[in-house]
């Protein structure tokens, strides 16, 4: 039988980058042709609401994430795709699951250690505390087998399956116990100056930028002053780190002999650069084009129909065990 697998896409702006797109856009295109998985994605607009409180932005953000992740080939015949948002169910179970969870357990939470550390009280929001119990009804409402998630985010996994377990053993078998799917450690991509492609930096190569934006950033990228002549080594360079994802493994074996062998000027290199990106975002943004926001509205109507379907099956149970109904 297959697995159920659950992923979320947070709208915590309204573009994405190159470093997103091989980060995490690509595994899930991978997720989606792996035969034994049944893949749900939903849009959690409400974690994106602990970060993005503007009516107006909010759903520009909603809007344009799924129109990006369409566009960039997440298929909707094979993933289903929903917003948590309107199935009241996430929240009602967040409260039946925050009951039922001690202070102390939230507290050993990697991500709020670690806020709690970098801010004083009065600038910590209750959200950074509490978000892992939201995760976990996410979870548990679809009876879910397995979450993806890179190392940061196992902790919250296991939470989910922790509460689970205690559920099932104080009121009867309701949920399914998921499990983290470790996803192998994808290479950061580097932005323009070289740190880690964010939008935090204004580093990023858009995958919407238009071939004449992309251009000028494209002549932007750090790289050191060694002349035609010098001898170079790619791995340092942040041309080559970005040109590589591009490349095949046979375009890899001659680009990276360039770099050794004498006579590679930055400006050729960032050219090719320049035409890999333009040539790969180009379908990208043509399919983009096609995609209109009541396309979008009526999909996650009629899938956020379903989803509710199912999530509120799930708390009728939970309401049965714990004597709520
Ligand atoms: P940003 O740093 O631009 O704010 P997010 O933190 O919203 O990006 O990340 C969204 C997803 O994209 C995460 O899965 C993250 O691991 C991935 N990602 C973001 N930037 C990069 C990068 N430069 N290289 C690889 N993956 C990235």
């Amino acid at each position: 039988m297959k697995k159920r697998v659950i992923t979320a896409l947070t709208p915590s702006s309204d573009q994405l980058h190159i470093g997103n797109y091989f980060g995490a856009i690509k595994q899930m295109i991978d997720l989606q042709n792996n035969e034994d998985y049944e893949v749900l994605m939903f849009i959690s607009s409400l974690h994106a609401f602990t970060k993005v409180q503007d009516a107006a932005q909010l759903r520009h953000n909603i809007s344009m994430f799924v129109k990006i992740y369409l566009a960039c080939g997440v298929d909707p015949e094979r993933i289903f795709m929903f917003d948590q948002a309107p199935i009241a169910w996430h929240t009602q179970l967040t409260w039946i699951l925050s009951c039922m969870t001690h202070m102390w357990f939230m507290q050993r939470m990697h991500v709020y250690k670690d806020a709690a550390a970098k801010w004083t009280a009065d600038a910590l929001n209750v959200w950074m505390f509490c978000y892992p119990i939201l995760m976990a009804a996410d979870i548990l409402l679809y009876d879910i087998d397995l979450v993806p998630v890179g190392q940061d985010q196992k902790q919250h996994v296991e939470y989910a399956r922790d509460i689970a377990e205690k559920f099932n053993r104080q009121f009867g078998d309701v949920f399914v116990l998921p499990d983290a799917l470790i996803q192998s450690e994808v290479a950061v991509v580097p932005g323009i100056d070289g740190r880690k492609m964010s939008k935090s930096y204004d580093n990023f190569l858009w995958l919407l930028d238009t071939p004449e934006v992309l251009k000028k950033k494209v002549k932007l990228i750090v790289t050191d002053a060694l002349p035609i002549e010098a001898v170079k080594n790619p791995d340092t360079c942040n041309v080559y780190n970005i040109l590589k994802l591009f490349l095949s493994p046979e375009e890899d074996i001659i680009v990276r002999k360039r770099y050794t062998d004498w006579g590679l000027g930055y400006g050729v290199i960032k050219e090719e650069l320049y035409q890999k990106v333009v040539e790969f975002v180009a379908p990208i943004q043509h399919r983009f084009s096609q995609l209109d926001d009541t396309m979008i509205e009526q999909m996650l109507l009629a899938n956020g129909q379903k989803a509710n379907d199912i999530a509120s099956k799930k708390i009728e149970q939970v309401y049965k065990a714990v004597g709520l109904l």
